[in-house]
């Protein structure tokens, strides 16, 4: 019986600190969610967009083009005319801290969130 006991309570147990890990990741998805798209050329600020907004915007370099599309809260090169298409092969970013970067073009898109402001909306 006494086994039988300290398994239920490894299960209970093991079942809380999986919901609680589940409860904190979702809460961190959420923190960690980008609203604002900013775009860098040779580390100057050139452009920014919404990620709640959908917009397609081409960005004209010396070096080429890069055409970045925000949609459905999530950012991505479209296409572009660097040799390695990286940026283009990055995918879909949406999240915080996450960025597409273009080294040909010396071009950075990266995602932020601007703050408990637009969190708690
Ligand atoms: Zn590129």
């Amino acid at each position: 019986m006494r086994t039988i006991f300290n398994n239920s309570k490894f299960w209970i147990g093991l079942f809380s600190a999986v919901a609680a890990i589940s409860i904190a990741a979702i809460v961190l998805t959420e923190l960690n969610t980008g609203t604002d798209v900013l775009i860098f050329y040779k580390d100057k600020l050139i452009y920014t967009m919404k990620l709640s907004e959908n917009e397609t915007k081409r960005i004209e370099l010396d070096e080429g083009y890069n055409e970045i599309e925000v949609k459905n809260g999530e950012v991505y090169v479209k296409s572009a005319d660097c040799k390695n298409q990286i940026c283009v092969n990055s995918g879909k970013k949406s999240s915080a801290g996450s960025a597409i970067i273009c080294a040909p073009h010396s071009l950075t898109v990266k995602i932020e969130n601007d703050g408990p402001a637009d969190a708690s909306v």
